[in-house]
């Protein structure tokens, strides 16, 4: 089938792999060029531009009134991306389109220290949204006839109400403040959790690790399993050949780091399934992505002591030290 976009590479005649591979330490190669420049660049208040796209595309205004959950310290970190996020809603044959107002929007957070994680680029994406549940039309696969499961869906919660977007947002912000304080530059995909913003749709969140030029994507979900079971599990890309064939290998390997850190940091393994990770082709936020990607089932919502996991800082606090540490170990 035709691919497009940077999916042109698949069509050629070296293997995807190592395309994916090349593209990687060329990209290595020109943040290295950049590094004392971006530096430079950081310290002036206008925040942190995507290294290399800036200058081909006006920068993204922010809405003024869109509200803000982070704290003062963060809104000043976090900068333009420096260029309009797209998506594809028609699917990849048709042309791409700008991100909708309605959703809300990936950003880009400069490191805040050096270390091991220098140079590297981590999109982080906090599954769901919280504005879903008001906007279950707008989400709903009736409203989207081109894509295979609708847009997006109002994800789980414990049986006390806490919502999964609201979870996976918050330890996405700690996991995030980690990344940089070691030297990442991190990229959200959605930088609010409100009730009046939907979205974004699975497949946009999949398609930003290209546009911002990740080294992998790592999706936060908790599950909504059996009360009688716990842990946390992984989710991997299945090979399809013109969609996941460069990722899927990279992919796996990124799994395995962070089911290693998952339970370096004393996580459970998911009881309820024969295998922690799981590889799945039905998932369009990783069949999207064009660098290395995994969903991380945290935990389950619906079990009593994951719930209570879930619902405290110090809980959340956890799940983001495993998850920094299979990402530490994938990267560094
Ligand atoms: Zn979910």
């Amino acid at each position: 089938m035709p691919v497009y976009g940077n999916h042109t590479r698949h069509s050629g005649p070296r293997r995807p792999a190592l395309g994916y591979r090349r593209a990687v330490q060329s990209r290595r190669g020109r943040l290295s060029l950049l590094l004392v420049p971006v530096l430079l660049i950081t310290v002036a208040p206008l925040g942190f531009p995507t290294a290399g796209t800036a200058a081909a595309a006006p920068p993204v205004v922010r809405a003024p009134a869109a509200p803000q959950p982070a704290a003062g310290g963060d809104v000043q970190a976090s900068a333009r991306l420096g260029f309009v996020p797209t998506w594809h809603p028609d699917g990849r044959h048709r042309p791409a389109r700008a991100w909708p107002a309605a959703w809300p929007r990936p950003a880009v957070f400069a490191p805040t220290g050096a270390g091991r994680l220098s140079g590297t680029r981590v999109l982080l994406d906090p599954g769901h949204n919280i504005g879903n549940f008001g906007h279950t039309r707008q989400i709903a696969p009736g409203s989207w006839p081109h894509l295979r499961k609708g847009c997006n869906t109002t994800g789980t919660a414990t049986n006390a109400g806490f919502s999964e977007a609201r979870y996976a947002f918050r330890v996405v912000r700690v996991l995030r403040n980690k990344l940089r304080a070691h030297g990442a530059t991190v990229i959200v995909t959605r930088d609010r959790d409100s009730r009046t913003s939907w979205g974004p749709c699975v497949q946009a969140r999949g398609e930003l690790g290209r546009q911002v030029r990740a080294d992998l994507l790592l999706s936060v979900h908790a599950d909504g399993a059996p009360a009688s079971g716990h842990g946390f599990h992984v989710i991997a890309p299945a090979y399809a050949k013109g969609w996941t064939d460069d990722i899927a290998r990279p992919s796996g390997r990124l799994a395995r780091k962070v089911v290693k850190g998952m339970v370096a940091r004393g996580l459970a393994r998911s009881t309820y399934l024969s295998s922690t990770i799981q590889v799945r082709s039905d998932q369009e936020t990783l069949r999207n992505s064009d660098v290395p990607a995994v969903i991380v089932e945290t935990l389950n919502m619906r079990n009593a002591g994951d719930a209570r996991l879930a619902s405290s800082k110090s809980g959340r606090a956890r799940i983001a030290a495993g998850l920094y540490a299979g990402i530490r170990r994938y990267l560094a």
